[in-house]
């Protein structure tokens, strides 16, 4: 598709090089005189980024990571563009001149570049879910008063975000967020418990970093999204609902109070829902595999189940809890994955993990972001020394 006369809009990647990041690069590199790049970042994977910054003609290339600045800036040495490394830069990054800026980074660590964007007053489309986990009070409130425009990237806050009617949301009763139930979704909680990481890692449907993967399999994924909604959507949690539907086409519902159910279909594809923010408000193509409904033949339901699967209904308590007991989930949550990733404590240990350290730890308000990287902070204190106790009870086992 040539975008004739209409100036390229300016485009900004935070987390280029991961899942999200290089869908979103699919789609920029598929039109390219639409886009004008002006900044990637990433964090290890310098040589993905170097070979990104070249072939979108980025203008500004950023690594999370210090100490690989010298190997960023060789690869990228005689191409023109502008080479930075740290935390530093990548808050530069983030405050660039760009019309769209795609938070794609993992974890809290992209909190603070998606407050830098959001402060801009730009179309942020939102994929790190757990910045609205942790901070989802001061993202919106800094979103109003900057004029920033949050458009949901999660395959299924955008579908909701595409079916809801703002305007009409006196008659919205309820939304429902789908999941695919993850690698273990028939698995019995004895098998859960010696599985391994790259079993965790294997969903059925989509392909994702290995975090968001992890958090899949445990479902901890879905009450992540749900706070996340919470937020997107300012709902209550009784009017967030989950259902488990493993072919993963219907992505989300809005429940009206006339009994009619809006829902959004499509292909497992993140591209999709990347292209639709990416477009906003209008659509643009995407090169998605079409749904052939006839070939599905099926779609199925089920409810979640909350023995087996603990972390949903973890997160919805601090959800209910509020002030900054999500902080702690997340907190705790990226703790305990890391550690699972690592193989230092088993599958089941992680939601435990996370329920222990908000047990551990008093629930306290949240005003300012201080208090949120205070909070984050001693959350992960208290989830590593839980995790410490684990390791080292089952050394003595
Ligand atoms: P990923 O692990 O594949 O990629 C993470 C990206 O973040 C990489 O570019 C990495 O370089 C960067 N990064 C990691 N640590 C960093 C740090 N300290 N500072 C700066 N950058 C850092 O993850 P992903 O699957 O692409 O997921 C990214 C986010 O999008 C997550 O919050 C995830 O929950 C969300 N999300 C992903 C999917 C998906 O399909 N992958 C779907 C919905 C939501
Ligand atoms: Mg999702």
């Amino acid at each position: 598709m040539k975008s004739n006369a209409a100036p390229p809009r300016r485009v900004t990647v935070l987390g280029s090089t991961g899942s999200i990041g290089v869908n979103t690069a699919d789609l920029l590199a598929g039109d390219r005189d639409a886009y004008a790049v002006e900044a990637l970042v990433g964090h290890r994977n310098i040589e993905r980024l170097a070979a990104q910054a070249k072939d979108l003609k980025a203008k500004f290339a950023v690594t999370a990571d210090e100490s690989q600045y010298r190997a960023l800036k060789d690869a990228l040495s005689g191409s023109g563009i502008e080479v930075a490394a740290g935390a530093e830069a990548v808050l530069e990054a983030a405050r660039r001149p760009a019309d769209w800026v795609m938070a794609a980074i993992v974890g809290a660590a992209g909190l603070a570049p998606t407050l830098e964007a959001v402060r801009r007053g730009v179309h942020v489309a939102l994929a790190n879910k757990e910045v609205m986990v942790c901070a989802g009070d001061l993202v919106t409130a800094e979103a109003k008063k900057h004029g920033a425009t949050m458009l949901p990237v999660d395959s299924e806050h955008n579908a909701i975000f595409q079916v809801f009617n703002d305007s009409q949301r006196k008659a919205i009763e309820k939304i429902v967020l789908t999941a695919s139930g993850g690698p273990f979704r028939k698995t019995s909680i004895e098998e859960m418990a010696s599985k391994t990481p790259a079993q965790a890692v294997a969903h059925p449907n989509w392909s994702m970093g290995a975090k968001i993967s992890v958090d899949s399999a445990t479902m901890m994924n879905k009450g992540l999204e749900v706070i996340e909604a919470h937020h997107l959507f300012a709902l209550g949690s009784d009017q967030l609902d989950v259902v488990v539907h493993p072919q993963s086409v219907i992505h989300g519902l809005v429940y009206y109070t006339d009994g009619s159910v809006l829902a959004q279909l499509g292909s497992p594809d993140m591209r999709t829902p990347i292209a639709n923010t990416l477009g906003w408000p209008n659509r643009i193509p995407a090169p998605s595999a079409r749904l052939d409904l006839g070939k599905i033949a099926q779609l199925t339901f089920e409810a979640p189940d909350p023995i087996r699967f603990p972390a949903l209904r973890i997160a919805r308590e601090a959800l209910i809890a509020g002030g900054g007991a999500p902080t702690v989930l997340n907190a705790a949550n990226e703790i305990a994955v890391a550690a699972f990733l690592d193989h230092r404590i088993g599958f089941l240990d992680i939601a435990a993990t996370v329920e222990r350290t908000l047990e551990r730890l008093p629930n306290r308000q949240i005003a300012t972001l201080e208090d949120v990287y205070a909070l984050d902070d001693e959350a992960r204190v208290t989830a590593r020394s839980l995790i410490g106790e684990e390791t080292r009870h089952a050394a003595r086992a």
